[in-house]
C-alpha cells in the first residue's frame, strides 16, 4: 500500500477539491514531471541529435535516456524495440501503413477495440482488399481465445486486439492469443492505452510484436506515446514519415534510413514531452505497478459493489470487479449519458466521460446502450471516499430520475 494523501500533494488540479474520474481519457501531471520537462526548457532547450555543443548534447542524452526508461519499463529486449510517437493511435497507424499489404491477406479484430484499433484495420479493406475478421466478445465484454483459434485462416497476417477494454476494464487473455497467433506465424498487435499505465506489463511474457500505448495517461504530458516493435521486424516495418533524423546517408540518387528508432522518428520530436515520459516512468516504478494495480482494484470493488446495488443503474461489463482494472461505465435508466456527466460535475465536482468513448460498436452491437454510458475511471491519486461520493452521487440522481 502507498500514501495516497501524500502523493495528491504532487498534483495541483486536485487542491481545487475535484474529484478526477476521467483517467482512462487522460490522466493528470504530477508535480516532479512538470519540473523534469521545465528543466529542460530553462536549462538545456535545444534540438536533439543535431548539434555538438553542449545544450544539444544534453538534450539529445536526455531524450535517449527517456527511451530507456521505457525499454526497462515494458520489458524490451533492445533500445531500438522503443520508438517514440505521439500516442497510442499514431503508433497503430505506423503499423498498419508499415506492413505490406495484399489483396485477400487478412486482419482478425474484435467488436471490444477502441476506434483507433478498429478504423485502421477497416481502412486496408477499402485501400488494399485485406479482409477483416471481426471477433464478438461477450455480452459481458469478455473475449474468448478460442474464438481466435476458430477465426484463423491461411491468409490471416495481423490480430490487432486491445490489452484493456477502454469501456470495460476487462482484461484480455493476451498470452493465450499470442500462442495462438505464433503457432499460425500470425502478427500480434496489443493495443496497450489502458493497461501500460494501469499495471506491470511485459512485452516478452505477454508475447507480443507489437504494443502502443500513450504518455498522458500515465501522468506524462500529452503529444507523447510509444510504439514497441519486437526487434526481428524493424525491418519489415515501412516508416510512415520518412526525412530530417530518419536518414544514415542521402545522395541525388536515394537514400539509407538510419536504425530504428531514428528511422521512424521523423523531424524534430516532442522532446520535452517524450523527457517528462522517462520522469513520469520513474514517478510510476517509485510507487510499483503491482501497488498501483491493487490500489485501483480496490476502488473498483467499492464502485462495482455501490452502484449495481442501485435501482435503475445498469452496470456495463461484469459485475465481478475482479474481473476489471479501475474502469466501470454504466447507465441509468433512459437518462441521456452526457446530462448525468454534467450533473456529477455541477452538483458533485465529479468529472467522469460520457458518449461512446470511441468504442461505438462495442455499445451498439454488443452491448445494447444506444446512447453510450457513463465511464468512471481511477487513478493512483484516486481515494476511496472519492469511489463513494461517485456512489452516493449516482445513487442521489437515480432515486430523483428513476
Ligand atoms: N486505445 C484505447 C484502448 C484507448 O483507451 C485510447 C484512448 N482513449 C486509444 C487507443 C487512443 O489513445 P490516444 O488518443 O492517446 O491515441
Amino acid at each position: 500500500m502507498f500514501d495516497t494523501e501524500k502523493l495528491r500533494k504532487d498534483f495541483a488540479i486536485l487542491k481545487s477539491g475535484i474529484v478526477y474520474l476521467d483517467n482512462a481519457a487522460s490522466s493528470l501531471t504530477p508535480e516532479p514531471i512538470l519540473q523534469k520537462m521545465m528543466e529542460f526548457y530553462k536549462e538545456y532547450r535545444a534540438n536533439v541529435e543535431r548539434g555538438v555543443h553542449r545544450l544539444s548534447q544534453r538534450a539529445s542524452q536526455e531524450f535517449e535516456e527517456a527511451h530507456r526508461k521505457v525499454v526497462g519499463f515494458i520489458h524490451a529486449k533492445e533500445e531500438e524495440e522503443v520508438i517514440m510517437t505521439r500516442n497510442t493511435t499514431e503508433g497503430i497507424n505506423i503499423i498498419a501503413n508499415g506492413i505490406e499489404w495484399h489483396k485477400g491477406d487478412r486482419v482478425l479484430t474484435t467488436l471490444l477495440e477502441h476506434h483507433s484499433n478498429f478504423i485502421v484495420w477497416l481502412r486496408l479493406k477499402r485501400r488494399f482488399g485485406v479482409e477483416v475478421d471481426i471477433i464478438r466478445p461477450s455480452s459481458e465484454g469478455i473475449l474468448d481465445p478460442g474464438a481466435f483459434e476458430e477465426a484463423m485462416t491461411d491468409r490471416t497476417r495481423l490480430v490487432a486486439v486491445t490489452h484493456v477494454s477502454n469501456v470495460l476494464g476487462t482484461i484480455t487473455p493476451i498470452h493465450k492469443i499470442a500462442e495462438i497467433a505464433h503457432d499460425h506465424e500470425v502478427l500480434l498487435l496489443v493495443d496497450g492505452a489502458q493497461s501500460v499505465p494501469h499495471m506491470p506489463v511485459d512485452v516478452q511474457r505477454l508475447g507480443c510484436d507489437f504494443l502502443a500505448f500513450s504518455g498522458h495517461k500515465m501522468l506524462a504530458p500529452t503529444g507523447i506515446g510509444c510504439l514497441y516493435i519486437r526487434k526481428e521486424l524493424l525491418d519489415g516495418i515501412e516508416p510512415l514519415c520518412i526525412g530530417g533524423g530518419t536518414i544514415e546517408e542521402v545522395t541525388s540518387e536515394g537514400y539509407r534510413l538510419a536504425p530504428s528508432p531514428r528511422r521512424f522518428e521523423a523531424g524534430t520530436p516532442a522532446i520535452a514531452e517524450a523527457i517528462g515520459l522517462g520522469a513520469a516512468i520513474d514517478y510510476l516504478q517509485s510507487i510499483g505497478m503491482q501497488a498501483i494495480a491493487e490500489h485501483e482494484m480496490r476502488l473498483t470493488e467499492v464502485i462495482c459493489k455501490g452502484l449495481s446495488s442501485i435501482k435503475g443503474v445498469r452496470l456495463l461489463g461484469p459485475e465481478d470487479w475482479r474481473l476489471r482494472t479501475g474502469i466501470v461505465s454504466f447507465c441509468i435508466g433512459d437518462l441521456n449519458p452526457h446530462d448525468i456527466a454534467l450533473s456529477l460535475d455541477v452538483s458533485r465536482g465529479i468529472m467522469v466521460r460520457s458518449g461512446f468513448h470511441c468504442a461505438m460498436p462495442l455499445h451498439m452491437e454488443v452491448l445494447g446502450a444506444k446512447q453510450g454510458s457513463v465511464r468512471a475511471s481511477t487513478y493512483l491519486y484516486n481515494t476511496k471516499e472519492e469511489a463513494e461520493r461517485l456512489v452516493s452521487a449516482v445513487e442521489e440522481i437515480a432515486r430523483a430520475f428513476i
